[in-house]
């Protein structure tokens, strides 16, 4: 059977390059970047490659970059680390975010209300950031602003390049941080053109190894030292994520970004044609009646979220996986099932709708004519699951 894997959001395969460096790195660089000695001096050379990598594939001349143990640990870093480093707005502080953020966002982020700051959840639905009510929450107390670039489940993309100006305008303390797990290299944005004072990149959604993401963090705040450490420890990566830091996953992942930022344009293009075309055979055709799509205005290239309302999306599932074809029922992090995803429900789905929802997410390395297997599989799938419900 060959296989289709259609769920690019939630991990990529690794490229042949980054696993080729990952391998060398372990072998010929295993020094720790920081012992004195030259083996040292050797991998640390590699952290400072990298660091340029990440910095060059985000447009900053500046900044620091710390590496992480993935996207979710540089959220928490972000969120929590904002708070460690000015304690005083425990106290009457103020986080605006996105309703529909990804759980290593939202958790980090509730348990600060639950510490006492305030947190307002800016709507989503349709796909659309509601800017006139973040125009509204958008009061002197703010100090983090913590908002998805591309949400992972609908695709959507917000317009944060508005939200940076709203924001900086109206909160004086506020520091802008961006999760850009999922919109990094498949949208051409830099950290100017959105104005952001914190970025979220992870490596295993780009082609590179699992368990390493970084932290972009811009001169202004780390002049201000308006971050601080949540893991403490021997002060790795500028005193900001103590811990020996995962070479040979760093030194790959700058691989990852490197063919990533090569090959932007041609991906992002390749990726929109894919979404296009799947879009475009499932409105016209007619066996796949029962498939609707979920379209915001503005979305990455390579996410689609498909509703059938007859269907638990996890039944769908098992069915196209029988069929060697990999989709996603949507992230386990909802507000009131374990299994519904909260990103959808503030979309505007119900949910039930959202307990019938799958979504497809590409690859580089995805075809036109697997998106035609998948559809027929598809289609094969809503007829027969209908029968036998
Ligand atoms: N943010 C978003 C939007 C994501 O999609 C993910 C991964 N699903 C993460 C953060 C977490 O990244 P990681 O898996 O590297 O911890």
């Amino acid at each position: 059977m060959t296989e289709i894997y259609f769920d690019n959001s939630a991990t990529t395969r690794i490229s042949p390059e980054a696993l080729r460096v990952f391998c060398e790195v372990s072998e010929e660089h295993y020094g720790n970047p920081s012992s004195r000695h030259s083996r040292g001096a050797d991998a640390e050379r590699l952290l400072d490659d990298a660091r340029g990598a990440v910095r060059g594939a985000l447009g900053a001349t500046g900044g620091e970059v710390v590496f992480t143990a993935g996207g979710t640990e540089a959220n928490n870093l972000a969120i929590l680390g904002r708070l460690r480093a000015k304690p005083r707005f425990m106290r009457g502080g103020k986080i605006l975010t996105t309703a529909g953020e990804h759980a290593s966002v939202s958790h980090p982020v509730e348990s600060l209300r639950s510490a006492g700051l305030t947190v307002a959840a800016i709507p989503t639905a349709g796909g659309v950031l509601d800017l006139d009510t973040l125009r509204r929450e958008a009061t002197p107390d703010v100090c983090l602003v913590s908002m998805m670039l591309v949400n992972n489940e609908s695709g959507a993309l917000y317009d944060l390049a508005a939200v940076a100006k709203i924001v900086h305008a109206a909160c004086p303390d506020a520091v802008f941080h961006v999760d850009a797990t999922q919109a990094f290299l498949k949208i051409p944005f830099t950290v100017k053109s959105l104005g952001c004072d914190l970025v979220t990149v992870s490596s295993h959604k780009i082609r590179g190894p699992k368990g390493v993401g970084a932290l972009w963090i811009s001169p202004a705040v780390i002049k201000n030292r308006g971050i601080a450490p949540v893991t403490l420890g021997g002060g790795q990566e500028g005193d900001l994520r103590s811990g020996t830091e995962n070479v040979p996953g760093i030194a790959a992942f700058a691989a990852a970004v490197r063919d990533g930022l090569a090959a932007r344009e041609e991906t992002i293009a390749h990726l929109a044609d894919l979404r296009a075309y799947l879009i475009d055979r499932v409105q016209h055709t007619p066996a796949l009646a029962e498939v609707r799509v979920n379209l915001p205005p503005v979305a990455a290239p390579h996410i689609v979220s498909l509703t059938m309302p007859r269907i638990k999306s996890e039944t769908m599932l098992h069915y196209l996986s029988s069929k060697g074809i990999y989709v996603s029922s949507g992230s386990a992090c909802s507000s009131h099932d374990a299994h519904l995803s909260s990103a959808m429900l503030a979309f505007g789905l119900t949910e039930r709708e959202a307990d019938t929802t799958v979504r497809v997410s590409f690859g580089v390395t995805n075809t036109r004519e697997e998106v035609d297997t998948f559809l027929a599989a598809l289609a094969d799938g809503v007829a027969h699951l209908i029968r036998t419900r």
